[in-house]
């Protein structure tokens, strides 16, 4: 595998907009993972997913050493965990070929449909009547089993379309932010409401960064190795995935109680 190449240096499919050096190309599955431990423009990528669900799983025994309902808590804590192989794949091998590099950004951002799936039924589970749980998931699943589709059938990089994949991804985020934000509009107050504002404001972020390419775009090379809007992206997406942790945490107390919504309550309001 050859290390530290300038942008110029390495063909079009493996240049990330903004980066201009810092490149890998070339090598084995083995040499990439051993790259994880060697410092270049993907490092951190990896490493921020890595760390991610470390924190994340930390914090899933802490919740449910304080006897929490399990069932919501183990399927936040899978959403981060069942995503992150595939991100730290793609930002790991994507250097070896062209078809390999696409294989796994695929794999990548086809397993955020899945997490956003396990994700529209934790968090609804707290908040929600059963039968909107079921409403809430199948709608998850209904968007994540399209947009896996059409990322299976897609010729292009998703790198190349940016806005449309922010927009798939947007769709399924709505999907499993509903439970928040109608807790939220229920009067709901405490820790689940600012969970739910920091979830929201981090994807707001990640979002902005992912489509608009800053701090790159306006300072190329400045963030090769460290502070780039994919370093930021990742960021985000793990201080949301905190924020939706703690959401089930502080919503397990209200369970069925405090809001007790019931069918015929659902409907009346
Ligand atoms: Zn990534």
């Amino acid at each position: 595998m050859q290390y530290d190449l300038s942008a110029h240096e390495v063909p079009d499919w493996a240049r990330c907009e903004g980066k201009l050096s810092g490149y890998r190309l070339g090598g084995t599955y083995a040499d990439c993972l051993a790259s994880l431990l060697r410092c270049h423009n993907s490092t951190i990528d990896a490493w921020t997913m890595i760390v991610a669900s470390c924190i994340s799983t930390a914090l899933a025994l802490y919740i449910l050493h304080k006897r929490a309902n399990p069932v919501p808590v183990v399927a936040v804590w899978l959403s981060a965990l069942i995503h992150m192989p595939w991100s730290v794949g793609y930002h790991t091998f994507a250097p070896i070929s062209n078809d390999v590099c696409t294989r796994w950004m695929k794999l990548d951002i086809a397993f955020i449909f899945v997490s956003g799936a396990l994700l529209a039924f934790g968090l609804a589970y707290n908040v929600l009547p059963p039968w909107g749980v079921a409403v809430n998931t199948l709608v998850a699943v209904a968007v994540a089993a399209f947009a896996i589709h059409a990322i299976r059938r897609a010729k292009t990089k998703a790198s190349d379309n940016k806005v449309k994949t922010a927009t798939f991804i947007g769709s399924i985020v709505l999907a499993y932010m509903f439970p928040m934000l109608y807790y939220v509009a229920r009067g709901g107050r405490g820790l689940p409401v600012a969970c739910a504002i920091t979830a929201l404001l981090a994807l707001a972020v990640g979002a902005f960064v992912y489509c608009t390419g800053y701090p790159e775009a306006a300072l190329p090379g400045a963030f090769d190795f460290v502070g780039s809007s994919h370093n930021i992206l990742h960021v985000c997406v793990t201080v949301a995935h905190i924020a939706e942790l703690l959401f089930v945490f502080g919503t397990a107390q209200t369970h069925r109680t405090k809001i007790n919504l019931t069918t015929r309550q659902w409907f009346s309001s």
